[in-house]
C-alpha cells in the first residue's frame, strides 16, 4: 500500500470540502463509497449555493436550492455519505475569504475529522475562483483550526477539544502522489453522478461517465488494480513555510 494512503486507511471520520454540489462525487466519489463501505464516517461540506450551474434560467432560487439539495442527498445515499453541510456562499460571486475559511474551521472543530479533502487549488490553469478559494481556504483551515486563540464560533468553540488532522488530500490534481483503488466502488460513483439532473443534461452525464471511465483506468495504469482515483495527500505541516520537503 502507498504509505500516503496510510492515514486514510486509519481514519474513522473524513471531511470532504467542495466548492459545488457535485465536485466531491466527480473527483473522489469512488473513494468516498469505498471508505463508507469500511465504516468510515464521511461528511461533505459544500461552500457555495451552486445556483450558477443550474440549467433552467427561469427556475426560482429557492426551488433550485431545494432540488440541488435533494439531488445531493440522493447521490450521497448511493455513496454512503453520513452528513451533508452547507455554507451557502454565492456561487462564482463575491464572498469574504475569512467567512469561507472560518466556516471550514467551524466544521473541522464540530466534526474532528482525521483526514480532510478538497479540490487542488494549485491545479495549473484552474480558473474557477470558487475552486481556487475553497481549496486554499481548506488548506489554511487545516493549518490553523487547532489554535485556540483563533475564535470562530462561541457555541462550537465551547464544546471543542483541539485534535490533529493526520492528512489533507486533494482531488482534481495534476500532481497525484497516491491512487485509491475504486475498482469495486466506481459504478456507484457513476450512478451518483446521474442524480444531478438540475445541473447536468443527460448527454453531459453520459459524457462524464465515459470520460471518467478512461481517466480511472489511466490513473491505475501503474497499479495492481484496474481503476483508481488520483489524489495528492499531504501533511497539514506542508502548508506553511515548508522546511520539511518530505511533508509534500
Ligand atoms: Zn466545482
Amino acid at each position: 500500500m502507498n504509505d500516503r494512503l496510510a492515514a486514510l486507511h486509519a481514519a474513522r471520520r473524513v471531511l470532504c470540502v467542495q466548492p459545488h454540489y457535485d465536485d466531491n462525487d466527480l473527483g473522489m466519489g469512488g473513494t468516498v463509497a469505498a471508505l463508507a463501505d469500511r465504516g468510515v464516517e464521511v461528511h461533505y461540506l459544500t461552500a457555495t449555493d451552486d445556483l450558477v450551474g443550474v440549467l433552467d434560467p427561469e427556475l426560482a432560487d429557492d426551488e433550485a436550492t431545494r432540488r440541488l439539495r435533494a439531488e445531493q442527498h440522493e447521490a450521497g445515499a448511493i455513496l454512503g455519505v453520513a452528513g451533508q453541510h452547507w455554507l451557502g456562499l454565492p456561487d462564482a460571486g463575491p464572498y469574504d475569504y475569512y467567512a469561507l475559511r472560518n466556516g471550514i474551521i467551524r466544521h473541522i472543530r464540530m466534526l474532528s475529522p482525521e483526514v480532510v479533502f478538497s479540490v487542488d487549488p494549485w491545479l495549473p490553469f484552474e480558473a474557477h475562483s470558487d475552486h481556487l478559494r475553497v481549496g486554499r481556504a481548506t488548506a489554511e483551515a487545516c493549518l490553523l483550526h487547532k489554535h485556540v486563540r483563533l475564535r470562530i464560533d462561541p457555541e462550537v468553540d465551547a464544546g471543542w477539544t483541539p485534535h490533529s488532522i493526520a492528512a489533507v488530500g486533494f482531488y482534481f490534481t495534476s500532481e497525484p502522489n497516491a491512487c485509491f483503488d475504486v475498482t469495486a466502488s466506481r459504478t456507484r460513483k457513476h450512478e451518483a453522478i446521474g442524480a444531478y439532473r438540475t445541473q447536468l443534461t443527460e448527454q453531459e452525464i453520459a459524457g462524464l461517465r465515459a470520460g471518467l471511465s478512461g481517466i480511472e483506468q489511466r490513473w491505475a495504469a501503474a497499479e495492481t488494480f484496474s481503476h483508481g482515483e488520483a489524489l495528492r495527500i499531504l501533511s497539514p505541516g506542508a502548508f506553511h513555510v515548508n522546511l520539511l520537503p518530505e511533508l509534500l
